[in-house]
């Protein structure tokens, strides 16, 4: 069977900060690479979400102001849709802002408290005193060992893949997951992750990823690109048994290494 895969990439005006469209650009050229159809659609500020249109929503970084810009047109035009999709599996992805707004609410660095977009139970918070100092450099967290043993099974032949993901951080705010059903994505090795002083980095709820990781991240961490595509196609076609072709990611995987190798803590 020839497999396809529609993506959704929310506001790549307002949030696109370092190179987060990298991520369609993998994800798109992946497919095109593992013989899966895949059409990628961009939905702005005025665009309608409809629901059972899309496998992958995707949504990048941005600076507090821009993230304000989106949010009510979010609730006005998207959330219904989007938030039926993910609660029914669909894959969506959010970097850093992106992945701050996904939440319930985020306290901006200015102190100004908005709604978040009320897709994943976690909250944002820019402390100002507290914090100082904006969590920046080079982040490498320990995947989630259920999501690690998943991931490590997606293909038709044995893989080692790394336990890593490599991503560079740049935000202030700092980010609570609030209950059970929400999992960090990874155990910070080296950086900071959700927060300055804790030891996870970014969520997962069913099928929703949220990550502090640009870089951009997919690029750098093809079996994370991998396992999106995966869990999209197991989810559409109803079929657990897909396996994936495994490509050459000799390039990719010395990206990764070279990270891992050069600034684990
Ligand atoms: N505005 C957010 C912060 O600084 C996110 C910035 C980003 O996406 N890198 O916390």
């Amino acid at each position: 069977m020839q497999y396809e895969l529609a993506i959704t990439h929310l506001y790549p005006e307002n949030l696109n900060l370092y190179g987060d469209t990298g991520n369609l650009i993998a994800l798109k050229r992946r497919c095109e690479w593992l013989d899966i159809g895949c059409s990628v659609k961009n939905l702005e500020i005025g665009d309608k979400a409809n629901k059972d249109k899309t496998d992958i929503y995707f949504m990048g970084g941005g600076q507090d102001n821009d993230q304000l810009k989106v949010v009510e047109d979010f609730h006005d035009l998207k959330y219904k849709a989007i938030k039926e999709d993910t609660e029914n599996g669909v894959v969506f992805l959010g970097v850093c802002g992106g992945y701050q707004l996904m939440g319930h609410s985020f306290i901006m660095g200015d102190g100004k408290s908005t709604r978040g977009l009320g897709i994943i139970n976690i909250d944002t918070k820019a402390p100002g005193k507290e914090v100082k100092e904006r969590c920046i450099g080079n982040l490498i967290g320990e995947i989630n060992e259920q999501t690690y043993f998943e991931m490590s099974r997606m293909y038709d032949q044995d893989r080692d893949l790394p336990r890593t993901l490599v991503g560079f951080e740049n935000h202030s705010g700092q980010t609570t997951l609030n209950d059970e059903q929400v999992k960090p994505l990874a155990q910070t090795l080296s950086g900071f992750g959700n927060t300055h002083n804790g030891k996870t980095e970014g969520a997962r709820y069913k099928n929703v990823f949220g990550s502090y990781m640009h870089g951009s991240f997919l690029p750098k961490n093809p079996h994370m690109a991998d396992y999106l595509i995966w869990l999209a196609l197991i989810r559409k076609y109803n079929d657990r048994s897909i396996k994936l072709p495994s490509l050459d990611d000799s390039i990719e995987f010395e990206a990764h290494s070279y990270i891992v190798d050069n600034y684990a803590a």
